[in-house]
């Protein structure tokens, strides 16, 4: 039985490390942190349960492909259930308010009503909306690998995509912001470029939107942290191990082939080793020797990364009549990492059990601006609490404005800055995502040419990144380890 050795116990390297164990490796996975998920997590303060990560799953409705993969990995299962909440988001602006219904028909009603002016750019996007809905992020098995079960996408599926395509092509071009600028209502506007954030593709805001319609994206019971432990414990119970606290500073190689791994000076020998950690910094801080491949250069040159800070507050108070989740506009911004922030978003998690104490609530809100050289100049000029405590009180100050039964109520408060991440994940810059500029669709490798027995998996790999990608990708370099050592692909619940 050949020996692989995976970085990180994350959805891609937990991915990665069932399949492997069901294809007959003996697996070890090391993790840097003391529990798995990486970026799927959340974490408890005085009593509060602060989701942390995944905020809707692609992949959660039983119609899409890549729920057969969730389910054989063990993040999803028929005793989880998946809470699929209607409306999506609430978008309020000067006192109006736009629903995000996942219903077409109801979402062009609702539009409408608001914006009649906008009658020709709803029905466009609806209409679009109803040929996106059709298309699912595929999961095929690569060229060449022997598998026990095939998967491949049927032709009907690829038949769908074609209607949509001249309209993803138009998409494309334009970025969310400027997509929004065709509609002359400025709640539309506002609500359009802030789903997957202005500067995001609008590819990305079509798919969204199109996955939500399908009935697809709910949020598993449990969230980010209860999946990545499903995920764990399946994997312990195919007989892989996991060794927490344990970090990977160096892939060994020798003779072209990685032959294992470095952890606290010391070789462990593998026959084939899987890296999860950001392929953007792994492939200048794993190796002894950066890999310079043009793919690896692209990497360098053209990723934008997502990044946030995250604010979480316990409130001694049930805001249950509130949205679940929703955004609004700021009078006065709310500066994050030096940023004025006009929009924030807010979810509650007051309908959730176990997230707060009875009767409160647990709130978060994630800001997502590229803070990252802010903060790190905090923490060398030695004021980085300090300035985590002034936004937590701005933060507060605003939300009490807004929710004024909350003032006085805050129990606790939480901020993780893109160094929290860093220091956790050990990405780029504490990213944990791509975000998909204009006409960017860039898909990298899954192994490098240059040295042999060496597979990367994870978020980085394909445009837009998240839970979706890590899962594939840590499925895709497994066939590609199966199929480099003539080893049966195994895949099935
Ligand atoms: C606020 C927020 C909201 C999000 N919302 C969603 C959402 O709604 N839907 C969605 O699909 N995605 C969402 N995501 C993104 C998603 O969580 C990530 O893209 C995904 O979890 C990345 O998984 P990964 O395995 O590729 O990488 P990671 O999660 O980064 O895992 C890498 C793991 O490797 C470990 N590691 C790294 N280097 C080493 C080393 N050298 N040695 C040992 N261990 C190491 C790390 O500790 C980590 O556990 C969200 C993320 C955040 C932060």
């Amino acid at each position: 039985m050949k020996k692989v050795i995976i970085v990180g116990a994350g959805i891609a390297g937990l991915t990665a490390g069932i399949y492997a164990r069901q294809s007959g490796f003996e697996v070890t996975i090391y993790e840097s942190h003391t529990i798995p998920g990486g970026a799927s997590t959340s974490w408890r303060r005085k009593g509060y349960l602060f989701e942390g990560g995944m905020h809707w799953l692609t992949g959660s409705s039983p119609k899409a492909p890549l729920n057969k993969l969730w389910r054989e990995v063990g993040a999803l299962n028929d005793s989880v259930k998946v809470l699929n909440r209607d409306p999506f988001y609430i978008f309020e602006h000067e006192g109006q308010t736009v629903h995000l219904y996942r219903d077409i028909e109801k979402l062009k009603r609702h539009f409408l009503e608001i914006s009649p002016v906008d009658r020709k750019e709803i029905l466009l996007l609806c209409r679009d909306l109803e040929k996106f809905e059709k298309i699912h992020m595929p999961v095929t098995d690569i060229k060449g690998v022997k598998v026990k079960n095939k998967t491949s996408m049927p032709l009907s599926a690829l038949f769908k995509v074609i209607p949509a395509m001249p309209r993803m092509a138009f998409y494309s071009k334009m970025s969310s912001k400027e997509y929004s600028e065709r509609f002359k209502n400025p709640l539309l506007k506002l609500l359009l470029q802030n789903i997957v954030g202005p500067e995001n593709n609008a590819t990305g805001l079509l798919f969204t939107l199109s996955t939500l319609a399908s009935g697809d994206g709910g949020y598993p019971e449990g969230g980010s942290l209860g999946m990545a432990i499903r995920m764990a414990k399946y994997f312990e119970a195919l007989g892989g191990n996991i060794q927490y606290g344990e970090f990977v500073s160096k892939v060994s190689v020798k003779n072209n082939a990685a032959s294992g791994v470095i952890i606290n000076g010391e070789h462990i020998p593998a026959d084939a080793v899987i890296v999860t950690q950001d392929t953007l910094c792994a492939i200048d801080t794993l190796f002894y020797t950066p890999i310079c491949e043009k793919w690896a250069t692209e990497m360098r040159e053209s990723t934008i990364p997502m990044l946030d800070t995250f604010i979480s507050l316990g409130i001694e108070a049930n805001l249950s009549d509130l949205p679940e989740s929703q955004f609004f506009t700021l009078n006065e911004p709310l500066v994050c990492g030096g940023v004025p922030e006009r929009v924030i978003g807010l979810n509650n998690y007051a309908t959730f059990k176990g997230y707060a104490p009875e009767g409160c609530t647990a709130v978060t809100t994630a800001i997502i601006n590229d803070s990252y050289d802010f903060w790190k100049k905090c923490r060398e000029r030695g004021t980085y609490e300090i300035e985590k405590q002034k936004l937590a009180d701005a933060y507060i100050r605003i939300l009490s404005n807004k929710i004024p039964r909350i003032a006085g109520k805050i129990a606790v408060w939480d901020v993780a800055t893109p160094l929290t991440y860093e220091r956790y994940l050990h990405s780029f810059k504490g990213s944990w995502m791509t975000m998909m500029g204009k006409g960017d669709q860039k898909n990298y490798p899954s192994k490098p040419e240059t040295i042999k027995n060496i597979y990367f998996a994870g978020q980085r790999l394909m445009v837009p990144g998240g839970l979706p990608v890590a899962a594939v990708t840590g499925r895709k370099a497994v066939q590609y380890l199966c199929k480099d050592t003539n080893t049966m692909f195994q895949g099935s619940i």
